[in-house]
């Protein structure tokens, strides 16, 4: 006779707000019997997890990233033998830059039932918090997400800058902060100018929340000089100028 399987949950914590967490997700959160986050969920949402369930940093787990990714999908298989309600707390979308369908796809060839809880992905809630409009009518009718990690080539397709540059009024990239030098040169070989305006927002959402606006021409003298850190989102294009009449409140 085989055990009765829990059943795992990819819920997305959203930015870090805690009032952009879904109905749905903090229902789970209510009932877990183990919870197992990421580095980037914000405290207050943690907060939301019940005293009873038991919680895991996955981030605390050592190991290069394939290792580490291994070892928390093993974890949930672990966890799912014993308990009824496991929830993947991850932050933003766990379907973007998260690394969700992975893990969702190795849980199903283990034979683990598993859902997925959608979150409100970073970049679309950091800039909305700066008074960024992703695809105001008269600026853009396009936006393209993207990840701007230096060794996203070794996971995944390289990532083509020039054409973006040239196929999307609105660029928001994740995880960019590292090699935005490159990023930004790349972008204007794609023909984009060097007056176009550029926005970075750090921890979005939360009450730490940074940004730093500026043009592709001088955008990395302004992060060293400011030493502007991760997590940041950036958003390239004339939308990010609609910050200065949008931008009312931070959080409130
Ligand atoms: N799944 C997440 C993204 C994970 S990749 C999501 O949907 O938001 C991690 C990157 O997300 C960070 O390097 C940063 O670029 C971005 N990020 C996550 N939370 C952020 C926040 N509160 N403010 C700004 N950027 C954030």
């Amino acid at each position: 006779m085989s055990p009765t399987l829990g059943k795992v949950y990819l819920v997305g914590a959203g930015p870090g707000d805690p009032g952009l967490m879904t109905l749905k997700g903090k229902t789970l959160l209510e009932n877990a019997d183990v919870v197992v986050y990421d580095a980037l969920v914000s405290p207050p949402i943690l907060a939301m997890i019940s005293d009873r369930a038991e919680k895991i940093h996955a981030g605390k787990r050592r190991g290069r990233h394939s290792k580490l990714q291994e070892e928390t999908t093993q974890l949930l298989i672990e966890k799912a033998q014993t308990h009824a309600i496991i929830v993947r707390l991850k932050g933003g979308d766990p379907f973007v830059f998260g690394r969700g369908g992975e893990e969702m796809a190795d849980l199903i060839k283990a034979g683990i039932p598993v859902e997925v809880v959608p979150g409100i992905t970073s970049g679309i809630a950091a800039p909305a918090y700066a008074g960024i409009p992703l695809t105001h009518r008269d600026y853009s009718s396009s936006v393209t997400f993207v990840t701007g990690h230096e060794s996203a080539g070794k996971y995944r397709p390289q990532v083509n800058w020039q054409a973006i540059a040239q196929g999307s009024e609105t660029i928001v990239i994740y995880m960019g902060l590292h090699n935005l030098g490159y990023i930004v040169d790349q972008l204007q070989q794609g023909g984009l100018t060097s007056q176009t305006a550029i926005a970075l927002v750090r921890w979005g959402t939360r009450p730490e929340q940074e940004q730093l606006i500026a043009t592709l021409a001088t955008i990395v003298e302004q992060v060293e000089a400011q030493q502007f850190e991760a997590p940041a989102i950036a958003v390239i294009g004339s939308v990010v100028n609609l910050h200065s009449i949008l931008r009312t409140f931070v959080g409130t």
